[in-house]
């Protein structure tokens, strides 16, 4: 454990070298690439974090100066253009919060937006790598769709002892984006719909706060939810089903992973026809997900949540029909791409409002400010920006902009909440 500030200056490529002059918005400043340090404030070589010196990250003099160099190398024609592009594109990952960056890529994922989403992946690398972001990819899946090519096609990239090359996880990315999203698919509302209802009779026996991952339902309730459960299935009612599942999964534990295992096998049960099911559901959809569900199991030993809940919406009568998968050859004409996508060399992105929603900080408080008036039904969003959040009130809203406006590329005031006329002020308690 050392406080004295290294001799050396940090690492960098040996192509980065010399004196540049970079003009900011008030002042020129001089940025030495050999010792690594810029004249402003933020541009020391090295940072003491409480225990060590690390390098420290680049101030934007020495990302703009490196930015300048690689430009001035002719299109990739100079032989350090991709050690130079690689070490600029790590230093801007660097600069950002990996949460918000994290929220940033989710939403531009969920809105198929191919270049931001891109963007935001690569910001990600240097906090979570390659396969972090494949990874997370796989976990979101049935969050945002029904796509099971795309499940299958993730699923294989980040399975155990496959590398991941950079071209690869950028395919990923846009194959996701392009997924047909579950708010597009016409027979999904109602399926929303029935979840919600299920919610509503939790909340009015449980109180609200049921959305949220800690167990506010006692354990003692277990035989009741499972019976509710079973009833749902056997009388053909989704918002019972839902109801029982729901209250299942937010009922106190003594470890989730075993939550997630007793409730598959209960869906196994009622699959394989222990229990009556009086749905009509389509047997090779159901088999479908099954197969995933099981070969996620046999992978990572636990179920996630979005996966028990698409099991479960296909015992319930989901269809699986073409709507909600592209085919794996529509996937890959969409998602080939000849060269790695490279971060712009123009000025760092601004993380944008719309990846501020209930997950993250900054988000937290403009909701609290804000909240009360510009989450209204029809109201003017100025402040926040929710309709791509991830909490039940955004996915209501791309359910219904969809319906009335046929594309989620609407304002969140063109967006009518008079049907189901219970909805906005129950998703209002579901902030989780
Ligand atoms: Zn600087």
């Amino acid at each position: 454990m050392s406080d004295t500030i290294p001799l050396l200056p940090p690492e960098v490529p040996s192509a980065l070298r010399g004196i540049a002059t970079v003009q900011g918005v008030e002042a020129s400043y001089t940025v030495n690439f050999d010792t690594v340090e810029c004249d402003c404030q933020h541009g020391a070589a090295w940072r003491f974090d409480g225990k060590r010196y690390k390098p420290n990250g680049f101030c934007a003099h020495k990302l703009k100066a490196l930015a300048s160099l690689i430009e001035a190398s002719h299109g990739g024609d100079d032989e350090n253009y991709p050690e130079l592009y690689d070490f600029f594109e790590l230093q801007c990952g660097k600069r950002y919060n990996a949460f918000e960056a994290v929220s940033a890529m989710h939403k531009e994922l969920r809105r198929g937006d191919v270049e931001q989403a891109l963007y935001w992946a690569m910001v990600m690398i240097p906090h979570r790598g390659k396969h972090g972001v494949i990874n997370y990819m796989r976990n979101i899946i049935f969050e945002e769709t029904r796509d099971l090519a795309l499940a299958n096609y993730i699923f294989a990239m980040s399975s155990y002892g496959q590398s991941v090359t950079l071209l690869n996880m950028q395919r990923a990315v846009v194959r996701f984006c392009h997924a047909p999203k579950k708010w597009q698919l016409p027979h999904r509302l109602p399926i929303f719909l029935n979840e919600q209802r299920g919610y509503k009779k939790l909340v009015a026996k449980y109180g609200r706060d049921v959305a949220k991952p800690s167990g506010i339902i006692p354990k003692t309730e277990h035989e009741h939810l499972l019976q509710v459960l079973h009833e749902g299935f056997s009388i053909g009612k989704p918002d019972l089903v839902q109801y029982g599942l729901k209250g299942l999964f937010k009922s106190q534990a003594s470890s989730i992973d075993q939550h997630h295992t007793d409730l598959l096998n209960h869906l196994i049960d009622i699959m394989n026809g222990e229990f009556e099911n009086s749905f009509k559901r389509d047997d090779k959809y159901v088999r479908r997900v099954y197969d995933y569900v099981m070969r996620k199991v046999n992978t990572y030993g636990v179920p996630g949540y979005h996966d028990l809940n698409a099991l479960c919406d296909a015992l319930t009568g989901e269809l699986g029909d073409g709507t909600a998968t592209l085919s794996p050859a529509a996937h890959k004409a969409i998602a080939t791409r000849p060269t790695v996508y490279r971060m712009p060399l123009a000025p760092l992105r601004r993380i944008p409002l719309y990846a501020q929603d209930n997950h993250t900080w900054k988000g937290k408080s403009l909701m609290r400010t804000h909240g009360p008036t510009q989450l209204q039904p029809g109201a003017d969003q100025n402040d926040i920006d929710f309709r791509l959040c991830g909490a039940y009130m955004g996915v209501a809203w791309r359910y219904l902009a969809v319906k009335q406006n046929a594309t989620i590329d609407c304002k969140w005031s063109d967006v009518k909440w008079n049907a189901p006329p219970w909805l906005w002020t129950h998703l209002d308690q579901m902030w989780y």
